[in-house]
């Protein structure tokens, strides 16, 4: 029996299906160029999992992620965007274009490539993290923080972004508790000093969570001492984790140049180290991390690919 996949010819694959890349899909579909989209494990990426969204432009409603998503599947899909439900496993770009890109069930051979893989939040591991996760668990202050109005929340993390969203989340929440595991903040002067001087910010040192507390949503933390081992549990509405970002870009090591952090590298048309392969979302995006942005990107990529396209005609 043959073990060989069966190899499709495609002008523009796109590798994932959060917002930037269903943009990207329904702005290629609309070029007549009939993409294809392998979804990864998540349909929709990481907004599938939010429960409100209310920063996206256009819904003044609340919305929930599934149901953006849905309105943004059928739109790729009413300009012939077509969806694989597969994985990528890898890749080959050395050879410029065609690309070859390898699913579990099929070899794609691309004229060009759109990578919108994403990134995945950093978790602790601790029980209680998944259980709770978008019902109390969170990773973005700036999507979640007003849903805390005059509650309290508790921010996991010492650098900047654990400082910047917990300044954030003190405009809602009544407390914002701090807990760090070693005895002094990673941030910048500025951010500390401004942290330091919120009165709705309180700082807990040498600590670290060991188990989110909770039945139907969060309601405590467990805590532990690292320099004395003393187990403590504390009261709180949110968990805010801010240690960081992993981007899903494992696949692209040695085939796209990435930053230390394994952030694709693109220039301001969103082209990769490769000619004709483009990245867009927070697969090259450290720094805003939302929808809106995501979808901005994903756009100008798309429209990039296109144009690049053209030019090799
Ligand atoms: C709980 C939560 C709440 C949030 N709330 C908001 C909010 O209210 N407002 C806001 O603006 N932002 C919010 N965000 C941030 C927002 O979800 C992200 O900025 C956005 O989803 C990024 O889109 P993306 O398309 O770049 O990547 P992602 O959403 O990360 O999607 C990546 C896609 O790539 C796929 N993939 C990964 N690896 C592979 C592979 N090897 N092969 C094929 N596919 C692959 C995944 O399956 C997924 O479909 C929230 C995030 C979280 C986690």
């Amino acid at each position: 029996m043959s073990t060989e996949k069966p190899e499709q010819r495609e002008k523009v694959v796109i590798i994932g299906s959060g917002p930037a890349g269903l943009t990207a899909a329904m702005y290629t579909g609309r070029a007549m160029l009939s993409p294809v989209v392998i979804t990864g494990g998540q349909l929709g990426g990481q907004i599938a999992n939010s429960s409100e969204v209310e920063n996206y432009p256009a819904f003044d409603e609340v919305v929930s992620g599934q149901e953006l998503i849905d309105h943004m599947v059928k739109q790729a899909e009413k300009f012939d965007a077509r969806l694989d439900y597969d994985f990528v496993t890898s890749v080959d770009f050395s050879t410029g274009t065609p690309f070859t890109v390898e699913t579990y069930g099929k070899k794609y051979i691309a004229d060009t490539v759109i990578v919108t893989s994403g990134a995945s939040p950093r978790k602790l591991g601790i029980p209680g993290e998944d259980k709770f996760w978008g019902k109390g668990v969170s990773t973005c202050g700036t999507c979640d923080g007003f849903f805390y109005r005059g509650r309290k929340v508790v921010v996991i993390g010492g650098g900047d972004s654990a400082m910047e969203e917990g300044l954030f989340l003190t405009k809602f929440a009544s407390e914002v508790q701090v807990i760090h595991r070693r005895d002094a903040l990673r941030a910048g002067p500025q951010l500390q000093k401004r942290a330091f001087a919120n009165e709705k910010m309180t700082f807990t040192w040498d600590t670290v969570a060991e188990e989110v507390l909770g039945e139907d949503t969060v309601t405590g933390v467990r805590l532990r001492n690292v320099k004395t081992n003393e187990v403590s549990e504390i009261n709180t509405d949110g968990f805010f984790l801010f240690i960081g970002h992993i981007p899903n870009s494992q696949i692209f090591t040695g085939q796209l140049e990435t930053d230390e952090e394994g952030f694709v590298i693109v220039d301001e048309l969103m082209r990769t180290s490769v000619e004709g392969v483009f990245a867009a979302g927070e697969i090259q995006d450290a720094i805003y991390r939302q929808v809106a942005t995501s979808v901005g990107q994903g756009c100008a990529a798309a429209m990039s690919a296109e144009r690049w396209l053209a030019s090799q005609e």
